[in-house]
């Protein structure tokens, strides 16, 4: 009970925080991400409240220290990068650790549930852990297509094995590179 409390707390602070990093995203298929998954955390905190009613209990939120945490520093890094080129890059590394967190969280829940032979409860939690799940890896995806090599100022329409064949102008080559320190990331601006 004390952990369906914490994430009941928690998804109300993702509900506040998902319009902050929607607005944040420079890529729209980021920003549209965000988005689904805020409709889709209304849906769960109605989910939750179900599965305390499962449990007879009436809904309570029991502070999730760790989401205040990993959301403050969402917020840091969503400031620190703007107007940068790793702004998306950034973003999806903060949505991934609240991902992370829930996928965590609801795991540990779904098993308790089952153990307790709360079916309704179990079946609720299954909902809300797919969704984090798919939630995770469409921002694994969206990483992977193009938000951490815009990141590396490298056009995010090319692939690896074009960048090595193409000549481009020396301009558009000069993003941060891994090796080089995070303050020239600016540097990537100059394309
Ligand atoms: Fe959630
Ligand atoms: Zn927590
Ligand atoms: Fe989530």
């Amino acid at each position: 009970m004390d952990e369906l409390q914490d994430m009941y707390d928690a998804e109300h602070r993702i509900l506040k925080a998902l319009p902050k990093l929607a607005k944040a995203a420079t890529c729209e298929k980021l920003k549209a991400a965000f988005l689904k998954h805020l409709a889709e955390t209304e849906q769960q905190v109605t989910k939750l409240e179900q599965v305390f009613q499962a449990f007879d209990e009436k809904p309570k939120a029991r502070k999730c220290k760790a989401t205040v945490g990993l959301l403050e520093e969402g917020d840091e890094i969503a400031s620190d990068n703007k107007g940068e080129p790793t702004i998306n890059a950034a973003l999806i590394s903060a949505g991934q650790k609240v991902e992370h967190y829930e996928i965590a969280s609801y795991g540990c829940l779904l098993e308790w549930a089952g153990i307790l032979g709360n079916t309704k409860a179990a079946n609720l939690i299954r909902e809300i852990l797919a969704q984090e799940k798919a939630a995770n890896e469409t921002l694994t995806e969206l990483g992977k297509q193009s938000a951490n090599r815009e990141a590396m100022g490298e056009d995010k329409e090319k692939t690896a094995d074009d960048e090595t064949a193409d000549q481009a102008p020396a301009k558009s080559r000069t993003g941060a590179r891994a090796s080089s320190p995070a303050r020239k990331r600016t540097a990537a601006l100059t394309r």
